[in-house]
């Protein structure tokens, strides 16, 4: 008779559990962690502060403004030159490349809180929506499929897949002028919080906040999280209409990547930012047409048919 082994099989499950890149990742996020308290406990100084802030702000600019609004929406246009800036700015945020984030977020949208969905929290719960999705072995490899407007520069798909030299730049940067502790809270402390709030994006704004507009999933607008992400929590209104520049849609929706970007396109490097027609800012509110998204109630989307309407939205908006 058989008798079962326990220890052998757990061995195999934690193996095939686990994937070497999600070793790494795993890894590589405790030691950003641990890098963050060995910050704290070194002490801080304003110069240090000021250098943290400092490379926080630029690199949530280059998500929102560059990965976000113009790689992922095309939602401005530049020059090649300036795209190119854009981008590696962007892999300084040690969040992939320009493409792969692009066509990670397509799917979003495309598929936003169903089983499709790369980062639902409706899904798969919080922490898979926050962090998982992303160290996970499921969505390492960039789609190129879904990004053919960006793939035709092979500047970009270089920088796509040697985007470990923004971090390497960075991490030079503030390193060598400013030492141990430049690097400590230059890079790894302002790193672990850029990575945090960006994130929240993709957990908390579809979970926390108010809906303006009768989007079918359960986006939401949070100022919160809007002053966090430099505009990014206006979610629900990015949702509605996902090809706008501008997220905060009213003059009281602060929204300051879209601050910069008015005055980028003053000085003319870019230019054609697009923004919500009159009757977008009118159609959907939930104030006249009720809550139509019925994720949020509870009730499992079946079949695609149902998300049918937003994805036809989504295939003109997106290229
Ligand atoms: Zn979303
Ligand atoms: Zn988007």
């Amino acid at each position: 008779m058989d008798v079962p082994d326990s220890k052998p099989s757990i061995t195999v499950v934690a193996a095939s559990k686990w994937s070497l890149s999600e070793l790494f990742h795993v890894a590589a996020l405790v030691a950003m962690h641990v890098g963050l308290v060995i910050a704290l406990v070194r002490g801080p100084t304003w110069r240090l502060v000021a250098l943290a802030a400092a490379t926080y702000l630029v690199r949530m600019f280059a998500i929102t403004a560059a990965y976000h609004r113009y790689f992922s929406h095309r939602s401005f246009k530049t020059s090649r030159i300036f795209q190119l800036v854009l981008a590696f700015l962007g892999t300084t945020a040690v969040q992939k490349g320009p493409l792969w984030w692009a066509a990670a977020h397509r799917v979003h949208h495309k598929h936003s809180d169903t089983e499709r969905d790369v980062h639902s929290p409706l899904r798969r719960g919080f922490w898979y929506a926050h962090l998982g999705w992303w160290m996970g072995k499921d969505h390492q490899e960039t789609r190129l499929d879904l990004v053919p407007d960006l793939a035709g520069y092979p500047e970009l798909r270089w920088l796509d897949r040697y985007h470990v030299i923004g971090s390497a730049a960075l991490i030079a940067a503030v390193t060598i002028p400013f030492g141990f502790d430049g690097f400590l809270w230059g890079y790894v402390a302002s790193t672990v919080v850029l990575m945090h709030a960006t994130f929240t994006i993709n957990s908390l704004a579809h979970v926390w906040g108010s809906r303006r507009y009768a989007t079918k999933d359960t986006s939401r607008n949070n100022a919160f999280l809007a002053l966090l992400t430099l505009g990014e929590g206006w979610h629900n209104n990015h949702h509605h209409y996902m090809s706008s520049a501008n997220q905060g849609f009213f003059w009281w929706e602060i929204d300051i990547s879209f601050y910069v970007l008015r005055a980028l396109e003053k000085l003319g490097i870019v230019w054609d930012l697009r923004r919500p027609p009159e009757r977008i800012l009118r159609k959907d509110l939930i104030a006249e047409v009720g809550e139509r998204a019925p994720l949020l109630l509870g009730k499992e989307t079946t079949s695609e048919d149902d998300v049918a309407p937003s994805l036809a939205r989504t295939a003109t908006r997106v290229s």
